[in-house]
């Protein structure tokens, strides 16, 4: 397995650019061999991931393998996962690997996934990203592009002060930039929205510390396989939508 992974590495290490956007792209992502669009969405706490992976849900069929949400409906519906995760996460702290890399297999491995995959939340260390492109190698499936939401953690403090969720379905909302219609009441179900405890300023910090620690080398590691490509997350969420939307038929296959 991980001579492999070596010899993959190395082999688009060598043809790689060193660019990250779009627009300096002399290879398109699209030439690679996968026939649906499997994206990671990788950047903190707060940088408008999810909801972006949502849209993508919403536009283009793609399915969001969420890890906090997985992990989420693990702990209310009490099962072993959610009782070994509940804690962990409330701290700010990471799930171990092997406990990650399992719920996300699981979940690939449901006939959804066909249509494409979009991975928001993960992965979060590099013994999760090697596990990930690993799983996919021995589908013949393979990452298409890794997307990097840019935004300084002094704009990420600001949005989850005021994030808000609903505990039934998990829709996010933020009561500056993306309301709710009533109150703090879910646009979809009406349940009384939640702040999530991971938001609560003496979390947040601690979350950004975990992923500058443990997330941003990925970053590197992507860009060195010419996978990455950067956003501009401090923009509004509309414009956003319009940048991925614009980038969709680039990540695509097309056989000729
Ligand atoms: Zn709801």
């Amino acid at each position: 397995m991980e001579q492999n992974i070596a010899r993959q590495v190395t082999r688009v290490f060598v043809e790689g650019q060193t660019s990250t956007t779009m627009a300096n792209r002399t290879r398109p992502f699209n030439n690679r061999t996968c026939e649906a669009p499997y994206l990671i969405f990788l950047g903190p706490p707060g940088s408008g991931k999810g909801t972006q992976a949502e849209k993508l849900h919403q536009n283009f069929r793609l399915v969001q393998i969420s890890t906090g949400n997985l992990f989420r409906e693990h702990i209310s519906n009490g099962t072993e996962l959610g009782v070994k995760v509940k804690d962990i996460l409330a701290k700010g702290e990471l799930v171990p690997d092997d406990l990650t890399i399992g719920m996300v297999v699981d979940r690939l491995a449901k006939p959804d996934t066909i249509m494409g995959v979009v991975f928001d939340g993960f992965p979060r260390t590099l013994d999760q990203a090697l596990a990930l492109q690993y799983r996919l190698d021995e589908k013949r499936k393979c990452i298409t592009a890794v997307i990097q939401f840019k935004i300084s953690d002094e704009q990420i403090i600001e949005r989850l002060s005021s994030r808000r969720m609903c505990p039934k379905d998990n829709t996010i909302y933020n009561l500056k930039s993306n309301a709710p219609k009533h109150d703090e009441q879910c646009d979809l179900c009406g349940t009384l929205l939640v702040m999530r405890n991971d938001d609560k300023p003496e979390v947040v910090g601690h979350r950004l510390q975990v992923y500058r620690q443990q997330t941003e080398p990925l970053i590197e590691f992507y860009r060195e396989q010419d996978m990455l490509v950067e956003i501009d997350a401090s923009r509004g969420i509309e414009e956003i939508t319009t940048q991925m939307d614009e980038w969709m038929p680039m990540f695509i296959y097309d056989a000729n």
